[in-house]
């Protein structure tokens, strides 16, 4: 009876519909679970210390005595605290959420929290008979990597019809960057310092992805890389916390849009928390090892503002933090991620992560793995299938509380309601929309134009670029010219490489019918073989220019694929110095996953164009720039060291007691090479130069809780128009905690014609000068200021002010 009455989605609707009048059925508020620990931003006023103008000194305190106790005593006053992600409070979901989980056995439970792989689009009824019977068995609560209208109505069926409850299944799949049509990697995206364009293109993305059956994505990645040998930095915004929340934002807001019961957005998951790019080496999955306020002031932030902008979702990382794996890490998970940035919703492991624990040395078995994933707070097992098989009996013996298991389960069918699929399972898997709503000529528009914005000019000597359309022959030389599976870059879901326009077909498109574009590859991406060099010399040898496309293949970054080196692979350096070598004017398009050293290309070659891997439309977008139908204004968003051996280098790094320079041996740096990065964080180059006028304060002083505005006049000096991301850093110049010689704390693209000038104006207030202070507790302190704001890190204009003690 109670079988039947709940198999039907419509079923569903009216009991949701009954438990709105019956208030004794509604939990007492839907307002997020409690905190289990208080938050550490909240008021320390018992412990402040006075401020300075409060404190009684002696008149004849000698100056050292007064200045040594400064040092104990700088003033500081309480942040404001963080903002929390909000959650309104459903008492109709929640009534909903628990009418459901009191009809559940302790097996339906767990099989809620088990999200196996799919089978592939072309399984067939029968190779699917297992699959089925697993749904049927009420062990399986969402897929991943399932995608297809056809499919995932047809396993949704299972799930709705043949189950004793009917609750709906989820689809996880990974839309990135794009799901037909492939925008940029999101090293690309972020490159363009753009939030509303990556936004836009991140809603293409689920238009497409969700057209496809998915309901949910693994993305976006947030996690700040500062080391390139790990190969995953292409998948995230770089080594700025600053920037990589802004892009955060961007993509949960892209993804998830107004509604998430809407059938074109999806659940987003901001991963892998935590600390992810901090392996050490740079070598994937391996130890990480940071202090609690790295963690809090660099790879923590991205994953707070994903939260606060309402990310549904977050995947636990493959590393440990200091001893703890993250699939076990109660502090970080329920302490930090949910009780001080209020998440709320569903923490999945990350593929094995639970299994993995045994191999961390945390677990001695799978029932340990199970449980210590449950007490940390991950609600879902994806891939071990542990929870369902071993979590069962080890809640009936005791091991976890069933409460955690309902806490879980909570979470989940709270994500199915707001999905919509309790009103109709089926709303994201309609043939019709997988057919028209993927690769249209607006969503190639759109990816072309997010491409050519990634794009970045890191040189440009002499005017090298633009090129003109009416040369005579272009030799395109290089492994990656043709290659259209690299293009689209890693996690292309559903992107084909039949449909990408790959480098020479972009130059081959744009050129006039007078000239000649002739291809020659010259070497393999990544081996050591030369018998290409002198088909490619003697071509570029009769052309009038010659266009090197040289980097990474796509599968020399990404999971698992990290690199002790950051040269040029194989012998594209050699390749490049033989074309050089004939005189003809050389330009350098490098697609690549990762910041790579290029002296040798810096010192001899007059431009250089960063394209990362562009996505679909790549080749046109590259094309659009090198024969100046777009102005590049892509600015990087991350250091590209001189070599390897300066790995780890970052612009927001510490002054240390002996900050670098020319002119005393014993500081800071190398006797090989300068300290200084090849290209720095922030640069990219415009076809047009804009001049930066002097900062201005609306106030030079100011207490600490008060603000100010700066503003600068920015005037493009060239004679095209262009678009300049204006970059405003900070530097707390003495503190209780030292601070780093400057931070990203605002940046704002502009356009403007020849000759315009625009102000921008910059707030500094309270959160951007906070820290956390020696207890780790967000303070502001008194003191000196350096406001820097410029194009670059590595070329500002600055300016000062003092926040006082009162
Ligand atoms: C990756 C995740 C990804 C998951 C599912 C894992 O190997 O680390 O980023 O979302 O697989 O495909």
């Amino acid at each position: 009876m109670l079988a039947s009455m709940f198999r039907r989605p419509s079923r569903w609707i009216l009991l949701a519909a009954a438990l709105v009048v019956i208030p004794t059925c509604m939990p007492s508020s839907g307002a997020p679970e409690p905190s289990p620990t208080e938050s550490p931003e909240a008021p320390v006023s018992a412990e402040r210390p006075a401020t300075p103008s409060a404190r009684t000194e002696p008149s004849d305190t000698p100056p050292g005595v007064r200045a040594a106790a400064a040092l104990l005593d700088r003033g500081a006053v309480p942040a404001p605290p963080l903002e929390r992600a909000t959650t309104t409070p459903d008492p109709r979901m929640e009534a909903f959420v628990d009418s459901i989980l009191a009809l559940m056995s302790l097996e339906e439970k767990l099989g809620q929290l088990s999200q196996p792989g799919g089978p592939g689009p072309q399984t067939g009824p029968d190779a699917r008979a297992g699959t089925d019977a697993e749904i049927r068995a009420a062990r399986i609560g969402s897929f991943l990597s399932v995608n297809g209208a056809e499919l995932t109505r047809q396993l949704q069926r299972v799930a709705v019809e043949e189950t004793r409850l009917g609750i709906p299944l989820m689809f996880a799949h990974d839309v990135i960057h794009g799901f037909r049509t492939i925008f940029p990697v999101p090293l690309g995206e972020a490159s363009t310092w753009d939030p509303p364009l990556i936004e836009a293109a991140t809603r293409t993305a689920a238009i497409e992805g969700a057209a496809h059956g998915i309901h949910w994505t693994y993305a976006p990645m947030v996690d700040i890389a500062r080391d390139p040998r790990w190969g995953r930095i292409v998948e995230g915004a770089g080594e700025d916390p600053y920037l990589g929340s802004a892009m955060a934002i961007a993509k949960v807001r892209g993804f998830q849009g107004d509604d998430l019961s809407a059938d074109n957005t999806l659940l987003a998951t901001a991963k892998h928390y935590a600390a992810y790019g901090g392996a050490e080496g740079g070598r994937d999955y391996n130890t990480v090892d940071v202090s609690e306020r790295t963690l809090r002031e660099i790879y923590l932030p991205p994953f707070h503002a994903a939260v606060v902008a309402g990310a549904q979702s977050v995947m636990g990382a493959f590393n440990e933090v200091a001893g703890i794996p993250m699939h076990a890490h109660r502090y970080l998970i329920r302490d930090v991620l949910r009780g001080e940035f209020g998440f709320d919703g569903i923490l999945v492991s990350d593929y094995t992560g639970i299994r993995e624990m045994i191999q961390h040395g945390a677990a001695e078995d799978s029932t340990a793995a199970g449980v210590l994933g449950l007490r940390a707070g991950v609600d879902i097992d994806m891939v071990s299938r542990i929870y369902p098989l071993h979590m069962p009996a080890a809640v009936r013996a005791g091991l976890v509380e069933e409460s955690l298991v309902d806490e879980a389960v909570r979470r989940v069918l709270r994500a199915k309601y707001m999905l919509g699929l309790f009103e109709d399972p089926y709303r994201y898997s309609v043939p019709e929309r997988e057919r028209t709503w993927v690769l249209t000529p607006e969503h190639r528009a759109q990816a072309r134009d997010v491409a050519r914005r990634s794009l970045i000019l890191l040189k440009n000597d002499g005017q090298a670029l633009p090129l003109r359309k009416d040369l005579g022959t272009i030799a395109v030389i290089g492994p990656l010219a043709t290659d259209s599976v690299s293009i689209l870059g890693g996690w292309a879901a559903a992107g084909r490489p039949e449909e990408a326009i790959t480098v020479l077909a972009g130059i081959r498109g744009a050129v006039g019918p007078e000239t000649r574009v002739a291809y020659a590859r010259g070497a393999p991406a990544d081996t050591m073989v030369t018998s290409g060099f002198d088909e490619a010399v003697a071509l570029a040898r009769d052309a009038d220019v010659a266009v090197l496309v040289l980097g990474e293949h796509r599968d020399m970054s990404a999971e698992a694929r990290n690199r002790t080196s950051l040269d040029l692979p194989g012998v594209q350096r050699e390749l490049a110095q033989a074309v050089h070598a004939t005189g003809t004017p050389v330009v350098v398009v490098l697609l690549n996953g990762r910041p790579l050293s290029i002296p040798w290309l810096t010192d001899n070659v007059p431009a250089i164009l960063e394209a990362w891997f562009p996505g679909t439309e790549g080749g046109n977008a590259i094309a659009d720039v090198l024969f100046g139908d777009h102005n590049p204004s892509g600015k990087l968003p991350v250091t590209v060291p001189r070599n390897v051996g300066q790995v780890p280098i970052y612009y927001n790094h510490k002054n240390t007691g002996r900050p670098p320079s020319e002119e005393d041996w014993y500081t800071s740096k190398y006797i090989d090479v300068p300290w200084t990065p090849l290209y720095a964080f922030g640069h990219g180059l415009s076809y047009t130069t804009f001049e930066y006028g002097e900062p201005r304060l609306s106030r030079t002083t100011m207490g600490p809780l008060d603000s100010l505005t700066v503003e600068i006049a920015v005037t493009n000096t060239g004679d095209r128009a262009g678009e300049e991301v204006v970059q405003l850093y900070l530097r707390d110049h003495v503190a209780s905690v030292t601070r780093p010689v400057m931070e990203l704390r605002g940046f704002e693209k502009i356009s403007l014609e020849p000759g315009q000038s625009q102000t921008v104006s910059f707030r500094i207030g309270p959160s951007e000068l906070a820290f956390h202070g020696p207890d780790l507790r967000r303070i502001i302190e008194p003191g000196t200021f350096t406001v820097f704001v410029g194009g670059s890190s590595a070329d500002t204009k600055q300016v000062e002010f003092t926040v006082t003690g009162s």
